[in-house]
Parts: structure tokens; C-alpha cells; sequence
């Protein structure tokens, strides 16, 4: 049955757009492994990496544009989705841009860097008649479904606390995740994210209000535009707390809940690979699976079947909501309500 209906549909082709590190080392390995995606298109300003492109993935000069003529992919039947992979201060341009196109878009964490910004780019996806997913991978992770699973179906009782916790040493002091013009924030933004994410899959809930303050800054050249950790909570409606932190200083991957009747928990927890979970009745196992590809063949089954994806921009413009939230309860030193709508999508199915 299944292989019937694979017969009915077309390959959906993907457009890389920005062909840095995630692209090269990420996405297009693992657009080989999908069963419903291919990679149509490239986009990138560097002709040297697009000709290296070219030739490793065989593709047609017609399909490689720049960011001048990108524009033109209206007119290429062969894209079906752009996926925007370019610095977070870029996302909205492109993302605008491919939706006046009329190509369906996956955008890369965070989706921008303002909550107008990330408002506009769904505006003008619902405009064109777009979908607008977000490359939150870990929803299709089965270590991470998991703890979706255990949390959100209360499996050792009600979730009391989550400890969430995504640290990465950056060292390259030139690399835009440091500059703020392109990053719009530091770690937080980055990797903080997933622990914004975490804390909510695990419980099903959106947090009400938020706490943070500041890691001091070891190395204050270095950090001069971006913070280099930040720590905070979040109050969620049903009485738990999440604790998480970020920092640009150290290794750190952990995303711990501690519950009624046990605890459970993966260390590490966000990474592309080699996930590890153990709860208080032992290892949580799965086998490995290529979450990229698994996040681009759940998006082509959307188009297909035209249903919402299960990260949404909605869900980006909210964690957006949130992390502003987060920066600002650190400079006010303030506690941050929040008031952030439902919508039908943050419940896995
Ligand atoms: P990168 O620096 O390796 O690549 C960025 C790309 O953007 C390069 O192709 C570069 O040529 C292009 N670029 C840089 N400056 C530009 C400019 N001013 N104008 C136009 N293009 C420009 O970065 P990356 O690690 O690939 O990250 C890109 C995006 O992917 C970011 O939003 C990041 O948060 C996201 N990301 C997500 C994951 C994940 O696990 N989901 C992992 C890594 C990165």
C-alpha cells in the first residue's frame, strides 16, 4: 500500500539555500536518506562552493542560483521547498522571498531574531498559500519522542522539574554566531533554544512566566556583542519548573525531568547522533535514526497531503516570544509573565 501511494507522488525537490557547515555536512547527506525528498537546487553567493556542489551532486547549472537571481525559482517546477540554512538575521529576507516564489519553506532554528520579524514571515507565507515548518529535527527523534511520551503522559506521575542544559565551546572569534548583526543574540538563541523546546515537549504545556540573569563573561573581547551564558527558569501552569542554562564556554547536553514517581533523562540530549537516555528504571534505547531526514520526510508527507507540519513557524515565532522574554527578564532583572496562545500543534501525535 505504502509503495502505491510512494508510485503517485513525485520526489519532493529541496533548494539549499546557504551552503555552510549544516548544509554540507547535515542536510545534504541526509537528503540522500530520505524516501520522499531530493536535493533540486542550490543557492549560495560563493561560485567556487556552488561549481564544488555542481559537480558532488550533479546538479544542473539550471538549478544553482545566487542570491541575486534567486528570485527566478518561481519558474523552476523542480523546487518544490527552499530551505533556508543561513545566518539568523538573514532568515527573514529569504524566507519572504521564497514564499513569493510559491515554494514551501523549512527555516533553521531560530526562525529570526525579533518576534515582528518571524511575524512577517508568516504573514507572507500565508499570503502565497505556503507551508512555513521549522528544521526542529528532535521531534523526530525517537529518543526526544520519547520524553515526549514519558512527560506529556505523566508515565512517572506529574513532571515536578526539568533541568535543561545546551552549551557548546565556540572558538572561531571571526564566526557570526558572535557578531550580533547576523546572530541577533548568543548562545541562547543557538542552543538555548533547545532547551526552551525541551521543557515544553516534555510537559505538553506552554510556560507562563520566565526568570534569567547572566553568566559573568570570562572573556569580555570575545563577548563584547553577544552574551557568553545565560541561566533561567520557566514556570509552567501545571506547577513545574524548568531550569536551563546556555553558555558559548563549555560542553553541555542534558535534558533531565524529575517527576512524581521517578526521573528520566537524556545526556546527551540534543546532538545529531549518539543520543543516551536512562530513567530511574533503567537505559531508554532506541536505535539511531537520521533525524534530518526523518524532519524532511515528515515536511514532503505534509505537502503531499497537505496537513500542518508539527513544528510550524507558529512554534518558532513562540519560542521567539519566549527567549525575548528570556533576555529581558536578564537585563531588567525582572520576573516576565507570559501570555502565549495554544495552538493544536504542540501535542505529538
Ligand atoms: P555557516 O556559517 O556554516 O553557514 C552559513 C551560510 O550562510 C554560508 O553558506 C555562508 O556563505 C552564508 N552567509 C554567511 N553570511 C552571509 C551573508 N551576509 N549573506 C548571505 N549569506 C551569508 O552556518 P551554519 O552552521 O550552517 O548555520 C546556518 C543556520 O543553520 C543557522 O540559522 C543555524 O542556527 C542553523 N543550524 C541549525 C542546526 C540544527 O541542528 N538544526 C545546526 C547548525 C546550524
Amino acid at each position: 500500500m505504502a509503495n502505491q501511494e510512494n508510485r503517485k507522488f513525485k520526489k519532493i525537490g529541496i533548494a539549499l539555500l546557504g551552503l555552510g557547515e549544516y548544509s554540507d555536512a547535515e542536510l545534504a547527506p541526509a537528503l540522500k536518506l530520505t524516501n520522499h525528498c531530493q536535493l533540486a537546487a542550490v543557492i549560495s553567493d560563493e561560485p567556487e562552493k556552488m561549481e564544488e556542489w555542481r559537480k558532488n551532486y550533479g546538479i544542473n547549472e539550471r538549478c544553482c542560483y545566487t542570491y541575486d537571481n534567486f528570485d527566478d525559482i518561481k519558474n523552476n517546477p523542480e523546487i518544490d521547498v527552499v530551505y533556508v540554512v543561513l545566518p539568523n538575521t538573514l532568515h527573514e529576507e529569504y524566507v519572504i522571498r521564497a514564499a513569493k516564489a510559491g515554494k514551501h519553506i523549512i527555516c533553521e532554528k531560530p526562525l529570526a531574531t525579533t518576534v515582528e520579524s518571524c511575524q512577517r514571515m508568516i504573514d507572507a507565507c500565508r499570503q502565497s498559500g505556503v507551508k512555513l515548518s521549522m528544521g526542529y529535527r528532535l521531534h523526530f527523534d525517537p529518543f526526544n519522542q520519547e520524553m515526549m511520551r514519558l512527560g506529556q503522559g505523566k508515565v512517572y506521575g506529574a513532571v515536578k522539574k526539568i533541568i535543561a542544559r545546551n552549551s557548546m565551546k565556540v572558538g572561531d572569534e571571526s564566526q557570526w554566531r558572535l557578531d550580533y548583526e547576523r546572530a541577533g543574540g548568543g548562545p541562547l538563541m543557538n542552543n538555548g533554544v533547545y532547551c526552551v523546546q525541551g521543557a515544553q515537549y516534555v510537559l505538553g504545556e506552554l510556560p507562563v512566566a520566565v526568570s534569567a540573569s547572566f553568566l559573568p563573561k570570562s572573556d569580555p573581547e570575545k563577548f563584547a556583542e553577544v552574551e557568553e551564558g545565560i541561566k533561567w527558569t520557566m514556570e509552567f501552569p501545571g506547577g513545574a519548573i524548568a531550569e536551563c542554562e546556555t553558555s558559548y564556554s563549555k560542553d553541555e547536553s542534558l535534558l533531565r525531568a524529575e517527576a512524581e514517581k521517578g526521573w528520566f533523562e537524556l545526556s546527551p540530549a540534543y546532538e545529531y547522533r549518539k543520543l543516551k537516555g536512562s530513567s530511574s528504571e533503567g537505559p531508554i534505547q532506541f536505535a539511531e535514526i537520521n533525524q534530518q531526514a526523518a524532519q524532511m520526510d515528515d515536511f514532503a508527507d505534509c505537502i503531499r497531503h497537505n496537513r500542518e507540519s508539527r513544528v510550524p513557524g507558529e512554534m518558532g515565532l513562540r519560542d521567539l516570544e519566549i527567549m525575548m522574554a528570556i533576555y529581558e527578564s536578564a537585563r531588567t532583572k525582572k520576573r516576565i509573565e507570559l501570555h502565549l496562545e495554544e495552538f493544536e500543534h504542540l501535542e505529538e501525535k
